[in-house]
């Protein structure tokens, strides 16, 4: 769990995170509360927290380095766990649901997704996460689903492909995405936040939004190409219209007209074309530089199960 200025829910968090592993026998529960720079006492609250009861754990971020970092922080920190669950600590994603994510994992799901019937958000950031989740589904290579987010079980097999993973601009739901295996979903209610406010201000979620989209689809890019072979076909159009007009002594535009229109518009395509070609290399560096592995292995040969 990522956390960022949350000493208000901290307390209630931990209540119902207790009873939860209280409850579920059978397993070695740890909570990784990773601590991404809080300027409250966050810290000093887990910490308190972890020398009461072992089973709670903090990892402490030097400063606020945002969310996704500090989700890739726990995953790091947890990475020889059998499972890992990965929620929000404002406890919009209740604790109540992990049993139901473990049990479908036990049914053989190595991806967990806990899925929303309805969400808690309403006015601006709901019209803006209407809207990505529109265009990410349209331009992506790998969809995601419009109602999951970071809430979620990843198994042993999963995490691992997950630190084959280095790139710098992450998105977990998409991250996750792209690294396949079995995947079911669990539905839940979000709730409300229990206390606060919400820790990630519009603009992060917008260039969130925008690292989604730019690392699963090279569509922008392609779209330049698309529009310059448009407007060049225009250009030509254009040319062979008036030619045939000039020539059937139709038109009667000063003399210049013609040719200026034809040249401005096929030259504007051909740039564009041009960038589009430059466009396709780029994405290609920007492929190569991601340094995604090229598959995933389902089991690790000679691994567990
Ligand atoms: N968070 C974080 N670093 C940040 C901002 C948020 O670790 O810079 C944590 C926050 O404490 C919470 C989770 O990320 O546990 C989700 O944040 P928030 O509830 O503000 O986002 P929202 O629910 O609006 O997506
Ligand atoms: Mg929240």
């Amino acid at each position: 769990m990522p956390v960022f200025n949350e000493h208000a829910v901290l307390p209630e968090l931990f209540t119902r995170l207790t009873a939860l592993f209280n409850s579920a026998h059978g397993y070695t529960w740890r909570a990784v509360l990773v601590d991404d720079g809080s300027r409250d006492p966050s810290a000093a609250l887990i910490r308190a927290q972890a020398l009461a009861d072992p089973r709670f754990e903090l990892v402490e971020l030097s400063r606020n380095f945002g969310f996704q970092a500090a989700l890739a922080a726990g995953l790091a920190h947890a990475r020889h766990a059998d499972a890992i669950v990965t929620m929000d600590a404002d406890l919009q994603d209740p604790p109540e649901i992990i049993p139901e994510l473990v049990a479908a994992w036990r049914e053989g799901a190595e991806i967990v997704r806990a899925t929303r019937r309805s969400r808690a958000e309403t006015g601006l950031r709901r019209v803006g996460f209407d809207l990505f989740h529109g265009i990410f589904g349209r331009l992506s290579d790998f969809p995601i689903e419009s109602n999951s987010g970071t809430f979620g079980l990843i198994g042993h097999d999963a995490i691992e492909a997950f630190h084959q993973l280095p790139e710098r601009h992450r998105f977990f739901p998409g991250l996750r995405a792209w690294i396949g295996f079995p995947t079911t979903d669990v539905l839940y209610d979000r709730q409300e936040r229990a206390a606060g406010q919400p820790q990630q201000t519009l603009r992060r979620l917008v260039r969130y939004a925008l690292d989604g989209l730019f690392s699963f689809s090279h569509l922008p890019l392609r779209m330049l190409t698309y529009t310059g072979v448009f407007v060049a076909f225009m250009g030509f159009a254009a040319a062979v219209f008036y030619t045939v007009r000039r020539i059937l002594n139709i038109e009667t535009a000063p003399t210049g007209y013609t040719t200026l229109v034809t040249v401005v518009l096929f030259l504007g395509g051909v740039q564009l074309i041009g960038i589009g070609v430059i466009g396709e290399y780029l994405g290609r560096v920007y492929d190569e530089v991601k340094q995604r592995p090229l598959y995933v292995l389902k089991r690790r040969p000679g691994g567990p199960r």
